[in-house]
């Protein structure tokens, strides 16, 4: 199997700009489903986010497309020969972002249409021309009726995180837009699952499709450091900080189940000094990447987000992943640790679990096929009513005598039973430290390792930048995290 995008012959102008991503060898699917489409098959992917899918499918379509390319100015030498459809819009940005990226040294023009936002640029967008169009499949279809943009050239579709888009009830749309196509292209259609629906789905549109898995669908990445741990409802925030300090983390997502515990909770942190943002569905389209870049930007600390608005989100290098709680669907546990330990590298991932969450961890069990070991943490806790810099708010203030305070997971269980050896609520935590410990005695300081200061103890940050190319500021970003719901996304 091919390994080393050199091996590929592609463009020198495609390979230079891989080459300035850095990237040494193709992943799994890249090495699989390139070579496939350079051919001019179609392809039926299943992978994940994380695993280099956007790569794969947007190198073989730069290169084929490259024949159409030319300087010319006129719109009508620059029609739409390859569409990418995503689910949200995050996405759309994202594999947009990334388009760009591949495609810088050539002439090649591309462009990203998504609803939530005016559709003025983006018509002006359209109405220059472009080669490569990645759209969300509402706005595609509004800009079509508008006829802003036409697809009777198009050669090459790319159908991502399909699956998504069959849940959230796209399937008309999508049915619609490819009436639209030649039936002369290639259709390349990804998904974390091959359902039913997504087979009937690929067995209309794709022909003769080779089929490529790179990861069970159901896997998570072994890359993945995955932690349990029996924590209530009261001592969540708590031990988050304290996980936070003691591993010395930089960046986290926290997942939570719903938009007003993600509101709260993140709310709550800031208060508390932790550089927190949300990302929930009552965020505006404008807010939400606004959020996403200024986390990218490591302008903030802690994205506290529910499944729908994170979904698919490619941020590179999130060091961890906390479920504070545990997700009413166990796919979702999936999908929220693929956020860390991506392409390659480490991540860690800690859930929170408490005594309600029995059935959930039974589904999360059956789903990875194994048993999940439930482990205690005995924490200290600030004994103030809330975690707080002190310092002008430069350093963590620590408990004053450095006593630690049990969770009720633990004191209730050791209450309730006789000591045993070796019992679980009484085993050490992973990363135990007696009381004595110096890091009590004084404020918290970042690791020598990191040349950056911790992020736990920088409270005030400079504001996020602008989301992204496609996306106008309208409001100043300290108003915004504060601003007022705007329409929803999720349930
Ligand atoms: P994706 O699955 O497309 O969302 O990609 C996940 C991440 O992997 C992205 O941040 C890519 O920049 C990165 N990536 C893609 N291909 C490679 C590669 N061959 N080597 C290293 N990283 C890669």
């Amino acid at each position: 199997m091919t390994q080393s995008f050199s091996e590929l012959s592609l463009s020198p102008t495609i390979e230079r700009a891989v080459a300035e991503m850095g990237y040494e060898t193709m992943t799994p699917i890249q090495a699989q489903a390139i070579p496939v489409v350079l051919q001019g098959r179609d392809v039926m992917g299943a992978a994940q986010t994380g695993t280099g899918k956007t790569a794969a499918f947007t190198l073989p379509l730069l290169q084929r497309m490259l024949k159409h390319e030319n300087a010319s100015t006129s719109p009508a030498r620059h029609p739409v020969r390859a569409l990418v459809l995503l689910p949200t819009r995050e996405l759309a940005d994202q594999v947009a972002e990334q388009v760009k990226l591949y495609a810088k040294y050539t002439n090649l023009r591309s462009t990203v249409v998504f609803g939530g936002i005016d559709m003025k640029p983006q018509t002006a967008e359209l109405k220059k021309g472009v080669e490569v169009l990645v759209a969300t499949p509402g706005r595609l279809l509004d800009h079509i009726e508008a006829k802003n943009c036409v697809l009777n050239q198009v050669e090459y579709v790319v159908l991502d995180e399909a699956d998504r888009m069959l849940d959230i009830g796209f399937l008309p749309d999508l049915q619609r837009i490819l009436s639209f196509l030649p039936k002369q292209r290639t259709t390349l259609l990804f998904s974390a699952t091959f359902s039913p629906e997504i087979k009937r789905l690929a067995n209309s549109y794709l022909q003769d499709p080779v089929t490529i898995e790179v990861a069970r669908s159901n896997a998570t990445a072994s890359t993945v450091e995955q932690h349990f741990y029996r924590v209530e409802d009261d001592d969540k925030r708590g031990t988050l900080k304290q996980i936070l300090r003691e591993r010395g983390l930089k960046q986290a997502f926290v997942f939570v189940n719903s938009k007003l515990g993600c509101a709260r909770l993140a709310r709550s942190l800031e208060r508390e000094g932790l550089n927190t943002t949300a990302l929930h569905g009552d965020k505006s389209q404008d807010e939400r990447l606004k959020a996403l870049a200024a986390f990218k930007a490591g302008e903030v600390d802690l994205l506290v987000c529910t499944d729908v608005a994170a979904r698919g989100l490619d941020i590179k290098d999130v060091p961890a992943v906390f479920n504070f709680d545990i997700p009413f669907n166990a796919e979702d546990y999936v999908h929220r640790i693929g956020r860390t330990g991506r392409a390659g590298a480490s991540g860690l991932a800690v859930s929170f679990v408490s005594g309600r969450d029995t059935r959930l961890m039974g589904d999360l069990e059956k789903l990875l096929g194994k048993k999940l070991e439930l482990e205690a943490l005995e924490f200290e806790a600030d004994r103030r009513p809330a975690g707080r810099f002190n310092d002008g708010q430069r350093a963590w203030q620590q408990p004053e005598d450095g006593e630690r305070r049990e969770s009720r997971a633990i004191r209730e269980s050791r209450d309730s039973r006789p000591p045993r050896e070796g019992r679980a609520d009484q085993r050490p935590a992973r990363a135990p430290r007696p009381p004595a410990d110096p890091l009590f005695d004084k404020p918290y300081e970042p690791s020598a390792a990191s040349d950056a200061p911790p992020a736990w103890e920088v409270a005030q940050r400079p504001a996020a930048r602008a989301a992204s190319p496609n996306i106008k500021t309208r409001r100043k970003v300290a108003a915004l995290f504060k601003s007022a719901p705007a329409p929803v996304q999720e349930s």
